[in-house]
């Protein structure tokens, strides 16, 4: 049985203070422990160290994850962030491939390809991001797009450890906006993707990644989307900035 998993993508927000205040609220709100869900907060790189300690202080029930990481090990990438100065951080998580990377900076399926490699041999987990955007949607073509994404993004990857990769299906058009899928489009997609891993890696490995759903996913609706055969969790950006309603969210998982 796959384990659920309930993550939060901050995104561009929160300065280092103001994430130290929403982790620390959130170990409180989980201080009664998170069940048998897996919990990962992904604050922006400057707060990872400031959450980590929190984290550590407060043995508090949720996983460090990163938004983002360049493949190479070191040396003149300014800007960029190296796998081993995550782990040194205390980061076991990295989302990879999240549509605004792609549509505002470029990254392509090739690039989500090195990172996943990168990441797996620092032993850190991918949150490998895909989804369709609304033209595409609208054309009736989403599921061949993202079979099609799925297979770039692990192109010659070996997964020895399916609970150490997992998947985000985030439909563009839901991301934000406060139109979900339904739980039925995110089985449409899941279960594709599922198929897919099952041709790329194996059904033994293909039964054990996680794929989660994304796109103003909130305490409402998550419980629906779990209920999919294919759907394992939930990657929350606008719902994971109160520690009250991300901890809802893992509650109701
Ligand atoms: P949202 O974002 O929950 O605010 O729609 C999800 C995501 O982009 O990861």
């Amino acid at each position: 049985m796959r384990k659920r998993m309930i993550a939060g993508n901050w995104k561009m927000n929160k300065t280092y203070g103001e994430g130290i205040v929403l982790a620390q609220g959130l170990a409180d709100e989980l201080s009664g422990g998170t069940g048998d869900v897996d919990v990962v907060v992904c604050p922006p790189t400057v707060d990872l160290k400031g959450v980590s300690e929190v984290i550590a202080q407060a043995s508090a029930p949720f996983a460090l994850g990163a938004q983002n990481v360049y493949w190479e090990e070191s040396g003149a990438y300014t800007g960029e962030t190296a796998p081993d100065m995550l782990e040194a951080v205390g980061a076991t998580h990295c989302i990879i491939g999240h549509s605004e990377r792609r549509g505002y900076f470029g990254e392509t399926d090739e690039d989500v390809n090195k990172k996943t490699r990168a990441l797996m041999a620092h032993g850190i987990v991918p949150i490998s991001c895909c989804g369709e955007p609304l033209e595409v949607r609208e054309a009736g073509t989403h599921v061949a797009y993202v079979v099609d994404q799925i297979k770039r993004d692990t192109e010659g990857l070996e997964v020895d450890d399916p609970s150490a990769y997992v998947i985000a299906y985030e439909p563009i058009w839901a991301i934000g906006t406060g139109k979900t899928a339904t739980a039925d489009d995110a089985q449409e997609v899941c279960g594709a993707i599922r198929q897919t891993l099952v041709e790329v890696f194996g059904a033994e490995a293909a039964d054990g990644i996680r794929i989660l759903y994304g796109g103003s996913a909130k305490p409402g609706n998550v419980a629906g989307f779990l209920e999919k055969q294919d759907v394992d969790g939930a990657l929350v950006g606008g719902a994971s900035l109160a520690a009250d309603s991300f901890a809802a969210m893992v509650k109701a998982a």
